[in-house]
This record gives C-alpha cells, sequence and structure tokens, in this order.
C-alpha cells in the first residue's frame, strides 16, 4: 500500500460523531475502522452477554451506516496484539488511533501489551481522552477544572469525505447469542445504537427529567423518570460531552422563563448535570489507582469480612430470597432488566456488605454481570464506598425495611416482582413476616437487622481504631478524594428516632 493507513480502534466509544480519534485520523487517510472481539475479556467474571447485546446493537447500526457508503467496519476477533499484527501483514504498517480507555484490570493490562507491541513494531499509537479523567494527573487538585474545561470544548462532527482502505477483510459479528459471551440468562436488555441514545436524550429532555429529583430514588418510577443514558455512555454511542451540552441547551432555552414550571424543571436539570460529573469523578479513581478493582482503598479494611463469608448468604442475596422484600424485589428486577437506579445499588451492596458481612469483591462482579452499563471506574468505587472500605467517606447502613417504607410506600414495586407477596396488606408489606394470617412461600428473613448492624458496627469502629488509620485515611484523600467539603466526623444517627425498627444507622469516618 502506497499510503499508510491510520485504524481507528473502536472500543467503548461505539459511535462517529464526537470522536476526535476519527476526526484526527481522517485528516491522513485512508482508514480502517477496528472493533476487535477478545474472547479473553469476554470470559472475565465481570463480562456478560448482556453487555454484548447493548454492543452488538451498537455495532450493527455502525456497519449499516457504513455500508450505505460502501464501507466495511473491521471486526476482528482474537487477542488485540495478534489482530494488529495480522493488519500489519495485510496492510503494511499503519498508525493507530484510540480513545484512552479507563476499564478494568485485564484492558488495563491489555493496553500495556498493545502499546509494547506498538513500540516494538515502529507504530504510532495515538491516544485521546475520552471524558474529563486525566491520564497521569498529578494531584487531585485541579482535577474539576480540567474536567469542566474538557467537558465544555468544541463538539466534533463526524469527519465528511473520508477515504478507506478498499477490500479490508472483516469477520462476521458474532450473533448476539453466541456462546463466548457467556450463559447468563438475560430477560429485557436495553436497547442499544446512537438512534437510540438519541431519542433516549431527547425524551428526557423533552419531559421525563422534569420530575427528576422527586424520582430518582423510587424503584418503580425511576426506570422512567431517570434519564437512562448510562449504558449509551459507558459503550459510547453518545458522548457524556454531547449530553452535557445538550442539557446546557435546554438549560438556555428555560433560563428566563420564570414559570413555576420551567424553574421546577431547570432545578431538576442541575441535580442531573451534577450527577454526570460524577461520572468522570469515580473513574478517575480507578484511573488513578488501577489496583482498587481488587484493594481495598484503606488497608485497614483488608481481611475484615473474609473470615465470615457464608456462601448461603451470597445465595440467598444473589437470587433475590433474602426475607427483605426491597432487596429481593430490587435484585429480581435487576435480573429482569438489567438496570435499577442509583439509591437501590447502594441499598443492595450495603444489605450485602453490612447484614451479610460479605466481602465486595464476591459481590461486585454479580452486580457487575448484571448491569447492562457496567462501567468499572463508578463500579468498583462505588462498591468500596457503600462497603464502608475506603476511610474516607462517610458510612451508610441502610435499614432495608425503613428504605422500602420510603421509597416504595404501597409496595407496587415489591409486589411486581415479589408475586409471593401479592396479597400481603399494606401494612405488612415491608415486614411479611409479622403477618401471621398469611402463610407465604417467601423466606424469612435471613439475618436480624439490628443484630447484624450492630456487629458490622462495632467491626468497623475495631479499624478506625487502627494505629496509623487517620493518616492512610490522609492518603487516600489526597490521592482519590473529592475536594468538595466532607461532612463532619463522628457518629450522627438519622432523624427517624421513632420507630426503632426503621432506623437507619449512619456514622461518618
Ligand atoms: C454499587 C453501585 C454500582 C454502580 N455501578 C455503576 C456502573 O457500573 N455503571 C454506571 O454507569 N453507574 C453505576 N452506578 C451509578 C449509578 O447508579 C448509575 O450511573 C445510574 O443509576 C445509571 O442510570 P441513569 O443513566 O438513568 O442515571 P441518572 O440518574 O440519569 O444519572 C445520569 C448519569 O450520571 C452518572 N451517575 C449517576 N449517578 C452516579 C453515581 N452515583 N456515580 C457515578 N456516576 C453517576 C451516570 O453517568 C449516569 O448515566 C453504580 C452505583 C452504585 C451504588
Amino acid at each position: 500500500m502506497s499510503v499508510e493507513p491510520n485504524i481507528v480502534w473502536l472500543k467503548r466509544d461505539l459511535r462517529l460523531f464526537d470522536h476526535a480519534p476519527l476526526v484526527n485520523a481522517a485528516q491522513s487517510a485512508p482508514l480502517v475502522l477496528l472493533y476487535i472481539v477478545e474472547p479473553e475479556l469476554w470470559a472475565l467474571p465481570d463480562s456478560s452477554r448482556r453487555h454484548w447485546h447493548f454492543i452488538h446493537d451498537c455495532l450493527s447500526e455502525l456497519q449499516d451506516k457504513l455500508s450505505n457508503f460502501g464501507v466495511t467496519l473491521c471486526i476482528r476477533i482474537g487477542k488485540a496484539t495478534q489482530v494488529l499484527e495480522a493488519l500489519k501483514d495485510e496492510l503494511g504498517s499503519f498508525s493507530l488511533y484510540s480513545h484512552e480507555e479507563t476499564g478494568n484490570h485485564w484492558t488495563f493490562v491489555r493496553d500495556k501489551h498493545v502499546q509494547a507491541w506498538c513500540a516494538s513494531n515502529a507504530i504510532n499509537w495515538h491516544e485521546f481522552p475520552t471524558n474529563g479523567v486525566v491520564r497521569r494527573l498529578k494531584s487531585r487538585d485541579g482535577w474539576a477544572k480540567i474536567r469542566d474545561d474538557r467537558m465544555r470544548g468544541d463538539i466534533l462532527a463526524a469527519p465528511i469525505n473520508v477515504g478507506f482502505v478498499a477490500d479490508i477483510k472483516s469477520h462476521a459479528l458474532p450473533g448476539k447469542d453466541d456462546p463466548m459471551f457467556g450463559r447468563l440468562d438475560i430477560g429485557n436488555v436495553q436497547k442499544g445504537g446512537r438512534e437510540e441514545g438519541l431519542r433516549v436524550l431527547a425524551s428526557f429532555l423533552k419531559e421525563r427529567g422534569r420530575r427528576y429529583i422527586a424520582n430518582v430514588s423510587k424503584p418503580g418510577v425511576s426506570a422512567r423518570h431517570c434519564s437512562r443514558l448510562s449504558a449509551h455512555i459507558t459503550f459510547g454511542s453518545l458522548s457524556i460531552r454531547e449530553i452535557e451540552a445538550a442539557t446546557y441547551a435546554k438549560l438556555k432555552t428555560l433560563s428566563d422563563n420564570a414559570d413555576p414550571d420551567a424553574v421546577y424543571f431547570k432545578r431538576n436539570l442541575r441535580a442531573y448535570l451534577s450527577r454526570i460529573a460524577w461520572h468522570c469523578h469515580f473513574i478517575q479513581k480507578l484511573e488513578q489507582q488501577p489496583d482498587i478493582e481488587f484493594k481495598c482503598m484503606h488497608p485497614a479494611f483488608e481481611g475484615m469480612r473474609e473470615p465470615h463469608f457464608r456462601d448461603d448468604f451470597l445465595t440467598a442475596w444473589k437470587t433475590g430470597q433474602t426475607g427483605y422484600p426491597l432487596i429481593d424485589a430490587s435484585m429480581r428486577s435487576l435480573h429482569e432488566n438489567g438496570w435499577i437506579t442509583f439509591r437501590m445499588r447502594a441499598l443492595l451492596v450495603s444489605f450485602a456488605s453490612y447484614h451479610l458481612w460479605l466481602d465486595w469483591r464476591k459481590t461486585a462482579p454479580i452486580l457487575a454481570q448484571l448491569f447492562t452499563d457496567y462501567e468499572p471506574g463508578i463500579h468498583y468505587s462505588q462498591f468500596q464506598m457503600q462497603s464502608g472500605v475506603t476511610g474516607i467517606n462517610a458510612i451508610r447502613m441502610y435499614n432495608p425495611i425503613k428504605q422500602s417504607m420510603d421509597h416504595d410506600s404501597e409496595g407496587k414495586f415489591i409486589r411486581r416482582y415479589v408475586p409471593e407477596l401479592k396479597d400481603i396488606s399494606n401494612t405488612f408489606i415491608h415486614e411479611p413476616w409479622r403477618d401471621e394470617q398469611n402463610l407465604t412461600d417467601y423466606p424469612k428473613p435471613i439475618v436480624d437487622h439490628a443484630t447484624a448492624i450492630k456487629f458490622a458496627r462495632s467491626e468497623i469502629k475495631k479499624r478506625n481504631g487502627f494505629e496509623g488509620f487517620k493518616e492512610q485515611s490522609k492518603l487516600v484523600n489526597q490521592r482519590l478524594g473529592s475536594r468538595k467539603k466532607q461532612p463532619k466526623r463522628g457518629i450522627k444517627r438519622s432523624s427517624t428516632k421513632s420507630k426503632p425498627s426503621s432506623q437507619q444507622l449512619s456514622f461518618d469516618l
């Protein structure tokens, strides 16, 4: 080949719009658009067919779009370095373009291998930031400004009149149910692809987001009022920058409107934007310290839960058979739909980590497989936070009964996903074991709330007293902490003193 081609390696950025590697590579075509299906990745315990279904939608849409222009999306199956080696044999030397990826440990190591392969083959690999996550960041101070500047930079149009390498060979796109992607029995999967992502974004900004704050924590209705864009962000069918830009544009249309409805809508969209900022904040932690997939951020918590591991507890939790209705409804709905709102994710993890005293490393891959939107940086940071092992965050031990009363007061969500409880009255729906008249197959609680929490609190407090605990916390905070003010230290109780059985314990480290 006379002119060296540029290969654009699509990873978790499955779009042509606002795509810096593509725009840069297109300046000196011809191009190859490459997606590598990596069997080793799909065999990992945190990968699942649910993720592949979403990716498959994105890739099929891209294939259709490109084929209208006579362009082939080059799908290759295999190890990344071997695929690149084969492409070098076919095309001669090339330059490689991609976004930076902050993925799990496996993708981190794979990228190092690719880097080494590029170096030994004189291949230039040009990597571009994906979002507000900053590679080789020196200090967390000032990070927020870098993130904001990046997010507010120009959104890039898809390049036009680009030349592509003709007759590039491609493997067939593996089917959605190919055994390579595991055997997880998946229920409904959120539809992937850019068109769908844009449709979901438009409906959120037009109407659904109007009542975001009021509904974000309600398990039944949150599915409608949350943006539902997380999987699109994870796999890049939309860029987080374009989502933020579209939200600001919507805010602008409402800016001079003093109508209470418009003011209310604006407040909801601002709350949404602050969550969007959390996205990069959490992923930055994994970027800074890739081993948080395996190690507690604060070393004092290592070894705390492992000796107490109960396989029967893990099974009850993951199958939705703990005897706590909201926990079980949340888990079963997750199996069915692959998505649940933030509060229920936090509740599921808090229950597993405090009530069942399960180590977060046992539970994190289970939810990773179930979440369509699995994003390692958010996932492991949140798991550690909700399990009390960071040493820098307030500890929240949710009371599953209080949460149930607060967020599903009439038990509609519970009855939908735990049909064994459909005949239980509202009086007992949050604590069915108290209804002596109604015998169902539904299990009794596998642990007593008060006893389990007492044990968890005393174990955590023991660790807080370890020598050097505070100094270590400071180091964690310097490296990974938000620069916003942290809540005050010391034990605090929530305001629900009236009913001991529905109290939410919360104490700060
Ligand atoms: C234990 C646990 C694990 C989680 N794992 C993931 C995960 O693997 N992938 C993932 O995308 N989110 C994860 N989250 C965060 C959050 O629950 C989801 O981002 C959110 O529910 C996705 O739905 P949505 O897009 O409708 O969110 P919205 O409420 O509409 O929020 C908008 C966007 O803000 C970001 N966001 C919202 N909440 C958070 C948060 N707490 N931390 C970081 N970013 C946030 C996401 O990008 C989200 O798409 C996890 C939360 C917990 C407690």
